[in-house]
């Protein structure tokens, strides 16, 4: 039933390095091969064995809609008729600059790039360029893309400086990356008290990365506060969030605003695009207006804008979308959450608009240690068994997963009913 996926997975392993290009895909932390994939066809996967799966995951976000979306794959093909890349101004990228800016009063400039790390990578330059500091305070568990200064972990206390979490990164480019717990305003305050060379708190609003964390209301104030008190500036990275949690994001949902966003996933609607946006203040620092360097080849690439713009618009056109996808979420919660308690497993559950997550545990995680006191060998059980029944969930606790507009009630009944088996067996 796996053969193809095994013996793909085999080759794989000859010429790429774990036999994939980024390293959830291997599967590692619930086990299995993974499957190889030929195709989308809206709600589901289709792996080269020709098994199919309801995909919880719409490529770690990008596809709101599903896959292939008939009004994005015609303007895919239209614009990639007239050349794939310019290396040159084109209107597509005010057209979705605009759609994007229109709906946040906290921002008037974005700069396309060509991925999330990239979209961070850059936030961080710009806020350090603005205010002349260095440091950078993150959040244990939030994840931020793989540039050398945000791979970090805790050093020997929270509050520190963080040490270098992968080898290949010289504690010098770590040096002035501050840890703190998530939902810890205590060591907030303390990372402002053992620095004054904080350029920018940076911040998923809505963690996605250490599976789903919402921050409390009262934390994302603090941030606010101590950012505007100490001449630091507050980024969200709504890369995971932006357009998911609601249709301005995280900024939807809660009500801190910050003065740098960064973006990815569903601005590009499946196509690699990455961007970061502020006011038009800060981004006059950015080259070529202000001396703060940043360029890219490919960046705005005119067939990522092109599939980013239509589906940005049929996100806007579609006034209930955000509801009906929250509704979908909220059943399948409950019908899994039932099937938990049915069987006596301790379960939590939660979501914002079509992001949502799931934790094997006795009560809602809010940082990173905690979630870490979850049951991951139950967690893999359920994943393998779900995929064995054709449902597609993030191979990892630490992921969140994704509802999007092809997945029917239907599909969710069929879902919630292979939980009741899986939970039973748990
Ligand atoms: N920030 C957040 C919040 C993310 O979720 C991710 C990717 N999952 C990134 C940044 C990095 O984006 P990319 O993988 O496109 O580089």
């Amino acid at each position: 039933m796996f053969d193809k996926s095994i013996t793909a997975y085999e080759e794989a392993k000859k010429v790429i390095p774990g036999g994939v290009d980024s390293p959830v895909r291997a599967f590692k932390s619930v086990g299995g091969t993974p499957p190889f994939i030929d195709r989308g066809e809206g709600a589901y996967l289709v792996d080269v064995d020709g098994n199919k799966y309801l995909d919880f995951v719409q490529s770690w976000g990008p596809l709101i809609f599903g896959h292939c979306d008939k009004d994005i794959e015609e303007a895919v093909i239209k614009t990639v008729k007239k050349g794939l890349s310019f290396g040159a101004p084109t209107v597509l990228e005010t057209e979705l600059a605009s759609e994007i800016v229109e709906m946040y009063d906290n921002i008037d400039k974005v700069r396309f790039v060509n991925s999330g790390t990239e979209a961070v990578m850059s936030a961080i330059r710009l806020a350090r360029g603005v205010t002349g500091k260095n440091g950078i305070l993150k959040f244990e568990g939030c994840y931020h893309g793989h540039s050398d200064s945000l791979l970090v972990q805790a050093g020997s206390g929270m509050a520190t400086f963080g040490t270098p979490s992968s080898p290949g990164v010289p504690a010098d480019l770590t040096k002035h990356t501050l840890l703190c717990e998530y939902n810890n305003i205590d060591e907030l305050k303390k990372c402002f008290e053992a620095s004054d060379d904080i350029a920018c708190i940076i911040i998923e609003p809505i963690a996605g990365n250490m599976g789903f964390v919402p921050a409390d209301e009262e934390f994302l104030a603090q941030c606010r506060k101590l950012c505007d008190e100490n001449g630091a500036l507050l980024i969200f990275d709504e890369v995971m969030s932006g357009f998911r949690a609601s249709l301005t994001g995280a900024h939807g949902v809660v009500n801190t605003k910050s003065d740098i966003i960064t973006f990815g996933k569903v601005i590009g609607a499946g196509m690699p695009v990455g961007a970061f946006a502020a006011s038009s203040e800060i981004m006059a620092h950015l080259s070529p207006d202000g001396a703060v360097y940043q360029a890219g080849t490919l960046s705005g690439n005119p067939v990522a804008m092109a599939a980013g713009l239509v589906s940005l618009r049929k996100i806007k056109a579609k006034k209930d979308l955000y509801e009906n996808l929250n509704q979908k979420v909220t059943k399948l919660l409950a019908g899994f959450k039932k099937a938990a308690e049915d069987n006596n497993i301790a379960f939590q559950v939660d979501s914002r608009g079509s992001m949502f997550g799931f934790f094997f545990c006795e009560k809602p995680p809010r940082n990173f240690k905690e979630v870490g006191t979850c049951n991951f060998d139950r967690f893999a059980k359920f994943h393998q068994e779900m995929l064995k029944r054709g449902f597609y969930f993030a191979c990892s606790q630490y992921e969140a997963a994704f509802m999007c507009e092809a997945i029917s009630d239907e599909d969710i009944d069929n879902c919630i009913k292979a939980a009741q088996e899986v939970m039973a067996k748990l």
